[in-house]
């Protein structure tokens, strides 16, 4: 109650928008990112903090411009997963295009993205939501440079199927050495794209790096320490236009706490 007050009284939400909708709530598979409570436990731990805005789905139209239409109808043979993995994507779209507005967001959706490739998926992911959303930008001729930083412990391998060759894309999966090196990486990589010049920031944030995840390797702290890292670069480069989106992480317990840490670093 206290905080309620205190965020009405001292100028309300954070500046930055939460992407989300009910639907990804729904278990639509039996994979560790679709599993139950995954997703409320970063929701509760941020409803109160941001303000929360309600995405459509992608269209069809949207998805195949990263997918192959035998890729799509196979998904489409699962109604219920489709209906939330275009919603995802919807996600993804919705935020790139509040933050190519100005406005800074995050995609709290589900299922992630970053293994999908043109024709084919593994990893829990069924859509590439990044590549989906920044090819929408581009279709509208908007976001010719853009920098993808995919701080997931594993390789975004979909993201530079789909992306990677594309004439202004470039895309870092930081993997050196123990947290300093990563971090270190991370900024060296944003000093080459500045002199490269860029329209967009897209961080696809998986938290399975964290130290008691899958990787093992990251603290709370390094979350804010990236996100305030992009918006520095961002404000910098391409009038703060940056979003995030999140891609794996499954250790619920600090799983809110973590993604906090990067909203408060982003916003
Ligand atoms: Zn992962």
């Amino acid at each position: 109650m206290i905080r309620e007050v205190y965020l009405l009284v001292f100028g309300g939400w954070v500046g930055l928008k939460v992407v989300y909708h009910e639907l990804y709530r729904t278990v639509y598979a039996s994979d560790p990112a679709a599993e139950a409570g995954r997703i409320e436990s970063i929701y509760d731990v941020i409803a109160t903090y941001f303000e929360f805005v309600q995405p459509e789905p992608a269209s069809e139209e949207d998805i195949r411009r990263a997918h192959t239409q035998r890729h799509i109808d196979s998904i489409k043979a699962d109604k219920q997963l489709y209906k939330v993995a275009a919603l995802a994507a919807g996600g993804a779209v919705t935020a790139a295009e509040l933050a190519y507005g100005g406005e800074p967001a995050f995609g709290l959706i589900r299922p992630p993205g970053h293994h999908a490739s043109g024709d084919s998926c593994w990893g829990f992911c069924f859509f590439n939501n990044m590549a989906i959303a920044i090819l929408k930008l581009r279709s509208e001729g908007k976001a010719e440079k853009v920098f993808i930083l995919d701080i997931d412990l594993h390789f975004g391998d979909g993201t530079v199927n789909i992306l990677g060759g594309l004439p202004g894309i470039s895309i870092l999966n930081p993997n050196h050495g123990g947290r300093k090196e990563y971090l270190e990486e991370v900024s060296g990589q944003l000093k080459v794209e500045a002199s490269r010049g860029c329209d967009i920031v897209a961080v696809s944030a998986g938290f399975d790096e964290y130290v008691l995840d899958w990787g093992g390797r990251l603290k709370t702290e390094d979350y804010k320490t990236i996100a305030s890292m992009v918006k520095e670069f961002s404000d910098e480069n391409c009038s703060g236009r940056r979003f995030a989106i999140l891609e794996g992480g499954y250790y619920h317990r600090d799983l809110g706490k973590n993604v906090k840490a990067l909203l408060d670093g982003f916003a």
